[in-house]
């Protein structure tokens, strides 16, 4: 989509064979079923702070570069932490397990790519969202539970054990550089019915 003071973009991707053999992949048709579609021209203009607004969503601190580097297993590749002595799953890590009290006996676990379910979710309407409200909650994923936004959902679709996955996503600004956390997001329509809304008219951007 192209707005005030914005540029039009194309991208074109070449796939390698290593592509092609990854695993989940769902392709362009897939991610498009997945978008939810902004409501009106003015939810444009917020989202891409077009428009004025009480938030400065520029504002804060930040975070520092040395913490950003301290805890990128946990935040830049989404590790939890096993503890070996009895399995239990933290995130983010901790030293001693709450269950066994053993210290320091912990094994990363991916938990980008798995499947997960909402364990319970809120809505915030005072959040600073070009459309409120945020949904916030507990997802389980592998038996690490995260507090984590729900991106690309319908407050009307929520319900508890709502099967999720991890997507990395823009969270604010702050500190004058934009910000990437892991949100969930309801995992996507099968196959089947994915290819219909990209082809539907009007679609795409
Ligand atoms: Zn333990």
């Amino acid at each position: 989509m192209r707005g005030p003071r914005q540029r039009a973009e194309a991208l074109l991707f070449t796939l390698t064979g290593a592509a092609r053999g990854a695993r989940g992949r769902r392709g362009v048709a897939g991610h498009l079923a997945q978008r939810r579609p902004l409501p009106s021209y003015q939810s444009y203009l917020a989202s891409r702070q077009l428009s004025p607004s009480d938030h400065d969503p520029r504002g804060g601190g930040g975070v520092p570069a040395t913490v950003a580097y301290r805890e990128r297993d946990a935040e830049l590749s989404l590790h939890g932490f096993r503890c070996t002595g009895c399995g239990t799953m933290h995130f983010p890590r901790q030293r001693v397990c709450y269950r066994c009290h053993a210290r320091d006996r912990f094994e990363a676990v991916r938990l980008s790519d798995r499947a997960g379910r909402v364990l319970s979710y809120t809505f915030d309407w005072f959040f600073p969202n070009p459309e409120p409200p945020t949904i916030a909650g507990v997802v389980e994923v592998e038996g690490a539970r995260l507090y984590v936004q729900m991106c690309d959902a319908r407050p009307e679709q929520l319900r508890c054990d709502l099967p999720i996955e991890m997507v990395f996503r823009r969270i604010h600004e702050a500190g004058g550089r934009p910000n990437y956390f892991w949100k969930s997001t309801p995992i996507a329509a099968p196959a089947s019915d994915a290819a219909s809304p990209a082809t539907a008219p009007g679609g795409g951007r």
